[in-house]
């Protein structure tokens, strides 16, 4: 025991040995609080209280991943095993599930995702008859999900002003319309988007104390990483579970609040201590984790907000060197100074390309610094962006899965039907889908008895519909007897999907083939790992279970540790590399142009520089460019705001900073014709391209050949000065085109890959 505590210091000795009542950790960055939640759930096993009784919420899977197996390494993996350990929603989902029935749910129910909830909006938009440009789905979603991430209902929502106010003003009057429907479809489909977890969690323990009184009592004690991002529906559930007995433990960092745009609420770590008034508070302020001047760097940028509890970090690590800023002249040059400078300090001291983290503020940046890595054969790892269950021919099959389990599942039911083609088109669908309205009853119910739903189809279709039926039926009767693994393999193989990918030999067909031989291999490993810890029999439903609880920062498949990290700054939150280099710190992109307008965004944005900054043990590195690609066209950037609000003795900068430097030089009168007859032209926007580019491209054309020779297909309409989208060099700009022989050639400026000319015959693009 002793030992086990030995190797921490006087604060978080006590922090983790103080266990009788609440406590409340606040601390900056690398001060060791997920260390002390770590340290003190390994000693409370150790003073005898069984795994199971413990609760403990994290922020990802990753990191409760991480915290089990350093858990497993102090007291021993046998005594680990059983933690109730994960993040809210994994936590929830598993109690939901065997407590379904009382809130009037199958425990089978489906969990939709991001783009599962999209659709299902998109489409009662359509039914609603609004205006989709007006009320686009995401954008609609992102209002739902806050009003039920604080607990707000569809009748609380249409009678509350002051949101209906905010719904006006933004020219959306219907959205609590949306929202009711959208929440009834859920329920009648047996599934539940990702808040729903939170909120349905509420519900049961509201309307259920022999429940809530169940998981009092088995939770004796309660712990949470990263507090300040809870929102008001995880802390109501906190709150409820801990309320009998107070033993809840919580850490935080008000200073690295980042998620207000998802309803997160830095009151909740604040308020903590009016909740529970004998609350212990522990003030951690020696960060372990980076040199001083990282240290004083940071300290010296949050200084800058006017809303936090003022903390004083100090780090006894080496001074190390200053945080180096460096200007680029575009993002593409950007992208070549990251990358040759890993190449560099790979050279001089030898770090695993592990240690290298890249962060950005939005995922749309990877790209170049991808191809900037993949040219100089650097291997990285990209965290987010599409992931691997995000893409379309494994949620297809994933939606079978889904319909076999629930037959409610409306969504798994309309991308399936008709998928891969047998022939039901949209009418039928949509007959399917008005039968089963009028009734109040599953697709899947009316295909099942089309006869008692007055289902009118010509015999044609009834045949095909017969078909589709007897197929499912059989997956299901099959769902009874085989494991996730051998019904899957069926599924691919029966429902047509393993003949239509393996067919097609275009490359992307053969990419997609690989995808669906890679989830049956994840489906196999799911069901070994799994037998491994002793549970068998595993059905499709535990493996979806799994799947949907799957975030964008935990797509980082296997752990290939050589590899350099790229994520954005949200994802990487509580976690560490030696080097980090924070790229794009721009006006406009960083801090984003929607959050500088406003005090408490500003403030936000800056503790998201905080925190990237912070994540940084030995070295860290700032970039910005002069020009972006962004949106279509290059824009010229001013340096962000923030990089003169450190401390100037911490920083070494090439050039200078200057507050509300601008580079308007570089953008006269000549950027501003191109952009304007951009606009005039035809609304489509492309990048200027360079004086020098534009000089040439105009004495191409001259030479040009307006010859009436017949164009091939694929570039009839191509123009100068378009944009293109090339299958391999990604975007660039038409400069000119030619005739050569009878071909027609295009000189295109590509982003990333330089210029390049494309036989228009051959070439594979598309204009954007
Ligand atoms: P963040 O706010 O970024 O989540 P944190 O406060 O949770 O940071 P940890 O990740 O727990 O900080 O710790 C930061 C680093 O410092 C880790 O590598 C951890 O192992 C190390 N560390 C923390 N406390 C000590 C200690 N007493 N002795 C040695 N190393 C420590
Ligand atoms: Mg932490």
């Amino acid at each position: 025991m002793e030992k086990l505590l030995d190797s921490l210091n006087d604060v978080q000795r006590a922090a983790v040995q103080f266990c009788d009542g609440p406590s409340l950790v606040i601390a900056g960055a690398g001060s060791g609080k997920t260390r002390v939640l770590t340290y003190k759930i390994a000693y409370l096993l150790e003073q005898g209280l069984p795994p199971y009784y413990i609760l403990a919420l994290t922020f990802t899977n990753k990191a409760s991943r991480e915290m089990k197996s350093r858990i497993a390494e102090l007291v021993g993996e046998k005594r680990a095993r059983r933690l109730w350990m994960g993040t809210f929603h994994s936590i929830f989902s598993r109690i939901l599930r065997s407590e379904a029935e009382a809130i009037g749910f199958q425990s089978n129910f489906t969990i939709f995702d991001t783009s599962d909830s999209n659709n299902l909006i998109r489409l009662i938009i359509k039914e609603l008859k609004l205006d989709d440009k007006l009320y686009r789905p995401a954008g609609v979603h992102g209002q739902i999900s806050r009003a039920k991430n604080s607990l707000i209902t569809p009748k609380m929502y249409a009678a509350n002003a002051e949101i209906l106010d905010y719904d006006r003003m933004s020219r959306r009057p219907r959205i609590f319309e949306i929202y009711e429907r959208y929440q009834n479809r859920l329920r009648a489909a047996n599934s539940m988007d990702f808040d729903d977890l939170l909120v349905y969690t509420n519900i049961l323990f509201r309307d259920h104390p022999d429940v809530l009184e169940k998981y009092r009592n088995q939770f004796q004690y309660i712990l949470v990483d990263e507090y300040q991002d809870t929102n008001f529906a995880q802390h109501l559930i906190v709150k409820q579970l801990a309320d009998a007995h107070h033993r809840v433990c919580v850490v935080g960092d008000d200073a690295q609040s980042i998620y207000s745009f998802r309803g997160a609420n830095i009151d909740n770590i604040l308020k903590f201590k009016s909740n529970y008034p004998e609350t212990q508070i522990f003030k951690l302020e020696q960060n372990y984790r980076s040199t001083q001047n990282i240290v004083n760097a940071a300290n010296s940028l949050i200084k800058k907000n006017t809303e936090q509890i003022a903390k004083d970090v100090f780090s006894e690590n080496e001074e190390g060197e200053k945080i180096e800023v460096i200007q680029a002249f575009s993002d593409f040059e950007e992208g070549l100074i990251v990358a040759n400078k890993i190449a560099r300090m790979r050279l001089e001291q030898h770090p695993s390309y592990g240690d290298f983290a890249i962060l950005y503020r939005t995922n749309a940046q990877s790209r170049i610094f991808e191809e900037a890595l993949r040219k100089k054969n650097i291997p990285y790892r990209i965290y987010g962006g599409l992931s691997f269950y995000q893409r379309k021919e494994i949620k297809d099959i994933i939606s079978y899965f889904r319909l076999i389990v629930n037959r409610s599942d409306e969504d798994a039911f309309r991308r399936i039907v008709n998928y891969p083609a047998r022939g039901i088109g949209d009418v039928t669908v949509g007959k399917i889908s008005s039968s089963a309205q009028l009734h109040g009853v599953s697709l899947w119910k009316v295909l099942s008895e089309p006869l008692a739903y007055n289902l009118e189809v010509n015999s044609g279709t009834a045949k095909k519909l017969t078909g589709f039926y007897e197929l499912m039926s059989r997956f299901m009767e099959q769902n009874e007897q085989l494991n996730a693994y051998e019904l899957a393999q069926l599924v691919v193989k029966e429902s047509g999907i393993a003949k239509e990918a393996y067919d097609d030999m275009t490359p992307e067909g053969m990419s997609r083939a690989q995808n669906v031989q890679e989830l049956l291999s994840a489906i196999n490993e799911f069901v070994d790992t799994r037998l491994e810890e002793g549970e068998e029999n595993l059905k499709l439903v535990d493996f979806l279970s799994e799947v949907s609880l799957l975030t964008d920062q935990d797509t980082d498949q296997g752990s290939d540790d050589e590899k350099v990290t790229l994520m954005t700054i949200h994802s990487a939150k509580g976690l560490e590399f030696e080097h980090v280099f924070v790229v794009g710190l721009e006006e406009d992109l960083f801090p984003s142009s929607m959050a500088k307008n406003e005090m408490r965004g500003l403030e936000e944005e800056r503790r998201l520089f905080y925190v990237a900054v912070t994540r940084a043990k030995k070295t860290c590195t700032i970039t910005w460019a002069k020009s972006r690609f962004r949106n279509g066209q290059t824009n010229m950037c001013r340096q962000s705001r923030f990089l003169t609000d450190m401390d100037e003795r911490f920083l070494s900068v090439d050039g200078n900073l200057e507050a509300g430097s601008d580079s308007s030089p570089v953008a006269g009168g000549f950027w501003e014709t191109m952009r304007q007859e951009r606009v005039q032209s035809n609304g489509a926007s492309y990048t200027p391209p360079s004086r020098r580019e534009y000089a040439d491209s105009k004495k191409r054309s001259s030479v040009q050949s307006s010859s009436s020779m017949p164009l091939s297909k694929e570039a009839v309409g191509l123009r100068e000065g378009q944009v293109i989208e090339h299958e391999r060099f990604g975007r660039g700009v038409v400069t000119a085109i030619e005739m050569d022989g009878s071909n027609r050639r295009a000189f295109v400026d590509f982003e990333s890959a330089g210029r390049k000319q494309l036989l228009l015959k051959f070439a594979k693009f598309k204009i954007v």
